[in-house]
């Protein structure tokens, strides 16, 4: 296992959780969504006699600072010594990866000379782009199955957690990075400050850092309370990832505004100090927003809760009303968020008949908690439901046309965020 976990930070003081980030005490609740399993755990059969543990689901947001973080959390062992999650089995995200790769390149010139490294590289679905067009990369990955299937692809891959220790030695091994990339980690990371020193640390002079994460204003504003779960520590908005990399030494100069996962930041990064990469002013743009949009106040994170409990509300509502008039509803995509999602609702078999996935390594489990059925895709086709519940509403667009035989049999597509919408 590497170096193990990187030592997890002071978050839990005497005096009660304290934020990641700036240390002050948690005190203001952002949603509690009470106990809920890990949204990666999927159950196998033999197991469905045992209870899975569950955990809180409570996020707060510093009163100082404005970071969105969960106050409780399981090791991050637990969470990811064996990760489920392939992302080569989602197209759109494959191919989201193939252009970033090409813009990089493009913008920035990267080359055989150049080195990549990517932190939380999975299976290799985002490096594979740069080794075929000649570019050195390094994959780390603290999930050891899923590195393996990089490395069956000739992705050189770590396997590690990242922090300033893990950075340290990287650097020493095969020299800085001139292009550092992390996709949907930064989330993940419950040591934040050590995490970004480390990303410091390994960074090329004149290098660019990449990170794409959720961003919090859309969370806000779509009420996508189910991207909430216990492996994603921390929500962002630019303002508190700004102020985080400032505090380590690093300037943020370019932003691009992501659809991926209902609304995503890609934010460039560099040194502060030294660095030939100028400010592109969009960066400054963003924030003017969010402020514009509440987020530099308290008042507009304390009434998120209330707007999630009557989202709760027209969903459940939605799916009794659709088993009282003898409808079938089945589901659509085993992530974390629809686990989340179902678990924070209460919804069970009873109401939604089964998962349908992808994903060949969840077909066969459960649903952690609610214990509803995963089944592969075809399954759909054979029990013709009516409606068709996706829970990868990120993905909507592309399982709408994978599953476009739902509409053969007169089914429809619903989606559960912003509110409960069916879809013709
Ligand atoms: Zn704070």
């Amino acid at each position: 296992m590497g170096l193990g976990a990187p030592a997890v930070e002071g978050l839990v003081s005497a005096a009660g959780p304290a934020c990641r980030f700036c240390s002050a005490p948690l005190t203001q609740t952002f949603v509690d969504l009470g106990l809920s399993p890990l949204a990666n755990s999927l159950v196998a059969e033999e197991d469905l006699a045992r209870e899975e543990p569950r955990f809180p689901l409570h996020a707060c947001v510093c009163g100082s600072c404005l970071l969105v973080q969960l106050g409780e959390f399981a090791s991050p062992q637990d969470i990811f010594e064996d990760y489920v999650y392939f992302s080569s089995f989602s197209d759109t995200w494959v191919e989201h990866a193939r252009r970033y790769v090409e813009q990089m390149i493009e913008r920035f010139g990267f080359d055989g000379g150049s080195r990549v490294v990517e932190i939380a590289s999975n299976d290799g679905y985002l490096l594979q782009w740069f080794v075929e067009r000649g570019v050195p990369v390094l994959g780390v990955e603290p999930a050891a199955n899923v590195a393996a299937a990089a490395e069956a692809k000739g992705i050189p891959t770590v396997v590690r957690f990242f922090g300033e220790q893990t950075a340290g030695e990287l650097v020493a091994e095969g020299g800085p990075a001139d292009l550092v990339i992390g996709n949907n980690v930064l989330a993940h990371v419950p040591a934040l400050n050590d995490f970004v020193a480390g990303l410091k640390v390994l960074l090329a002079p004149g290098g660019i850092l990449t990170m794409e994460f959720p961003h919090l204003l859309h969370l806000i504003e779509k009420t996508e309370f189910d991207t909430i779960y216990h492996e994603h520590f921390s929500y962002f908005s630019a303002l508190t990832v700004g102020r985080v990399f400032g505090a380590h030494g690093l300037r943020l100069f370019d932003v691009d505004e992501l659809p991926t996962h209902g609304g995503s930041l890609r934010i460039y990064a560099t040194h502060a100090a030294g660095s030939p990469h100028e400010d592109t002013g969009r960066w400054a743009e963003l924030i003017e927003r969010e402020r514009a949009a509440g987020l530099a106040d308290l008042a507009t994170y304390a009434r998120f809760d209330e707007r999630v409990r009557a989202v709760r509300d027209g969903l459940v509502e939605f799916l009794e009303d659709a088993r009282a008039e003898g409808g079938s509803v089945a589901a659509y995509g085993a992530a974390a968020k629809g686990v989340t999602l179902l678990n924070y609702c209460g919804i069970g078999p009873e109401l939604v008949a089964y998962v349908a996935d992808r994903s060949p390594h969840k077909q066969g489990l459960y649903v952690p908690g609610v214990r509803i059925p995963i089944r592969p895709p075809e399954h759909v086709g054979e029990t013709k439901p009516d409606y068709l519940l996706l829970l990868a509403w990120n993905l909507k667009d592309e399982i709408v046309e994978q599953m476009s035989l739902v509409r053969e049999w007169g089914g429809r597509f619903v989606t559960p965020v912003p509110e409960v919408a069916v879809h013709a």
